[in-house]
């Protein structure tokens, strides 16, 4: 799972990476709200974490342009605003749910499964399908020629990843930023391991993913 943090205040933003960490959750966090848009737009994460006091652009103000946008993205608010106007306003402006500062972890957490839970029930049949291969999104499985394939989390994130993107490469660091995380050019070759593993666990049609010379890798039927 990937979740994306919108927090200014680095402490904070540094001890949910740390709590996430632990729990196998991917997290990208980021100080401000306008390159946050990029974010998503790039690689949407399953939930967001938003700050409302943000330097530049404010957190309702990136609700408001996320769900202009179309985008159903779970978003949870987190603020030390806690009084019951900003509450209602922020639900209102469609914030899936309110938690206020401070928290402790293990609150936020039961409201982010909470949160998830409900976003799982209403979008059934989110499903991405090419070339015989598919997606479910939401059971969290994958098939090649309706075989169900048995991937660790890390490759069916890639997959999702490739298959929602068609046609672009992906360079080893934007792959390691994206589903890992984190960016070092020292393991660029957990990359390759991970796409050698997706490869041969689709058989023949792990020939989708093309190695992109001096580049990285990507997804073509
Ligand atoms: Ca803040």
């Amino acid at each position: 799972m990937r979740i994306l943090i919108i927090e200014d205040e680095e402490a904070l933003r540094e001890l949910l990476e740390y709590e996430f960490s632990r729990q196998d959750v991917t997290v990208v966090a980021l100080d401000n709200a306008n390159d946050a848009l990029m974010a998503v737009e790039d690689c949407p994460p399953d939930l967001i974490l938003l700050d409302l006091m943000l330097p530049g652009l404010k957190g309702l103000q990136f609700l408001d342009i996320l769900r202009r946008g179309g985008s159903d993205l779970p978003v949870v608010i987190i603020s030390a605003r806690n009084a019951e106007t900003d509450i209602i306003n922020a639900l209102e402006r469609g914030a899936d749910d309110y938690v206020t500062k401070p928290f402790s972890f293990n609150f936020l957490e039961a409201k982010i499964k909470a949160v998830l839970r409900r976003g799982g029930e209403v979008k059934t049949g989110a499903r991405i399908a090419a070339g015989g291969v598919s997606v479910d999104l939401e059971a969290h499985k994958s098939f090649a020629e309706g075989e169900l394939l048995s991937l660790t989390q890390k490759e069916f994130e890639l997959l999702t990843l490739f298959m929602r993107k068609p046609g672009r490469a992906f360079t080893r660091n934007q792959l390691l930023n994206i589903i890992w995380g984190y960016d070092t050019s020292l393991v660029s070759r957990t990359v390759d391991v991970h796409v050698a593993s997706l490869r041969k666990k689709l058989g023949d049609k792990g020939r989708y993913i093309q190695t992109v010379p001096k580049i990285g890798y990507l997804w073509e039927v």
